[in-house]
């Protein structure tokens, strides 16, 4: 099947969700393509578990009844044959050749995984896993769960976990008391977000929330059976069911490296109006930098209006310049310690995928040397997990990209080329 749009937008979480519906405002025709089988992304996850939230029914609702926009979900967009056409993997409609002027890139963010000892146990996921498994209907009631790791998504598991009926024994930040404390009190110059903070703390009393800390393994044989953390230059072990972590987020920049935008701090680079290096590419959210739902909606709603040619209003720019204000704030709150960033053993597999150990990867100078002689990233996810604890430890570049961008299934490869001569 091929199909043509003047405008697509890749990613459907709130920063697609906002370009596409400015973007069709503007009477041009809109694709909308996210991997998941609904709409709403991280934060609006749909599941037989997640209440929808108010805002993505409003937006989801408008974008139905606007015939100019075609929504394609449970849709990868596995490589871009040039600036100009993608091919994606549609569960409903198989290979697909999409063609377009422009393209707006919202692809989000991954959660940054640190490995440990232990951390392949089953019961160990990401904070962020945690929430979507739960959402998915995976019953976690009764369970004994430790959050480990960084920054606010651990505290948006604390809330998912327990109003799933799990007993959170402790939520273990490495940043120390001395920078969650300010961060914590400026949030009394963004309402929403402290309103935010409070929903999902409420009844925290009974949960530890240790900073200045970090879980060091993860203790079991068949499965998850207990936690070690490093608190104050001791040991503390906790028996516990389940473990969820992460140490915040990074953009997900793979379909930007893809087009040849410009990179910039491992964020997709952008200007005033969210456009990317490449002349016909914007992009917003995540992927240009974590920041949070607010500023992903509107930077999605910038680059909508840019994208389609339409004015960007003074009052859009102040509001994203006062949530990158909030972004700042919280990245330096949660910065990364020396103790987050301390190796794992040699021993400790780095890369789930081909089951290489810490050690083998550190015995190379650079990534590409590491992949070519250890196999580290060269499995199914294609380093996206050991590729952003590797660069936290090394410094080292993630490689580019190398089509397909996700795994994709050969018959829809062949019926995406019946339809279209693209460079394969
Ligand atoms: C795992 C996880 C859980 C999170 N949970 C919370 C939370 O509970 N509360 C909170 O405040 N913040 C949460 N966040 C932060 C949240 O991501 C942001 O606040 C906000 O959702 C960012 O919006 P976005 O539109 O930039 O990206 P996202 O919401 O991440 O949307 C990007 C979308 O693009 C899709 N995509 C990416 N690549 C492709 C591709 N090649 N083909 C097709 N589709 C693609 C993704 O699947 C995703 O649906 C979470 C982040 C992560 C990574």
């Amino acid at each position: 099947m091929k199909a043509n749009f003047d405008i697509v937008v890749a990613g459907a979480g709130p920063a697609g969700l906002a370009a596409a519906h400015a973007a069709a405002s503007g009477g041009l025709s809109v694709a909308v393509i996210d991997d998941n089988p609904r709409a709403g992304g991280q934060i609006w996850r749909q599941g037989p578990h997640a209440k929808k939230p108010a805002a993505l029914s409003r937006m989801l609702g408008d974008l139905i009844r606007n015939p100019n926009v075609t929504s394609y979900q449970a849709t990868r967009i596995s490589l871009l044959a040039d600036a100009r056409e993608m091919i994606v993997d549609c569960a409903e409609h198989g290979g697909m050749s999409i063609s377009f002027a422009r393209l707006v890139i919202a692809t989000g963010a991954r959660e940054r995984l640190l490995p440990f000892d232990g951390w392949t146990l089953p019961g160990v996921t990401g904070a962020g896993g945690l929430q979507a498994l739960i959402k998915g209907g995976m019953p976690v009631r009764g369970e004994r769960v430790v959050l480990a790791g960084s920054g606010p998504l651990l505290i948006a598991a604390l809330a998912t976990a327990r109003a799933a009926g799990a007993r959170v024994l402790a939520v273990v930040e490495q940043a120390p008391w001395r920078a969650v404390l300010p961060f914590g009190l400026s949030l009394a110059a963004t309402p929403s977000k402290l309103g935010q903070a409070l929903r999902l703390t409420r009844g925290f009393t009974d949960t530890r929330y240790w900073t200045g800390s970090v879980l060091t393994r993860a203790l079991g044989n068949e499965r998850v059976e207990g936690a070690i953390i490093r608190r104050g230059g001791r040991d503390i072990t906790l028996a516990c069911d389940r473990i969820a972590g992460g140490y915040g987020l990074v953009p997900n920049v793979a379909l930007a490296q893809m087009a040849g935008c410009a990179l910039a701090s491992g964020a997709v680079a952008v200007d005033e109006g969210q456009r990317t290096s490449v002349q016909n590419v914007w992009a917003a959210g995540e992927c240009t930098g974590i920041g949070g739902t607010e500023l992903a909606r509107v930077e999605g709603r910038i680059a909508g209006l840019a994208a389609s040619g339409q004015a960007v209003s003074a009052s859009d720019v102040r509001e994203r310049e006062r949530w990158r204000r909030f972004a700042r704030r919280a990245a330096h709150a949660f910065e990364l310690g020396a103790s987050a960033r301390a190796w794992p053993s040699a021993e400790t597999i780095v890369c789930r995928c081909e089951d290489v150990a810490f050690g083998d990867v550190a015995a190379h100078a650079s990534w590409r040397e590491a992949k070519l002689q250890t196999r580290c990233g060269m499995g199914p996810c294609q380093g996206r997990v050991c590729g952003a604890a590797l660069e936290t430890y090394f410094g080292w570049d993630a490689a580019l990209p190398r089509p397909p961008l996700v795994p994709m299934r050969i018959g829809a490869l062949l019926q995406a080329r019946e339809h279209d001569d693209a460079r394969l």
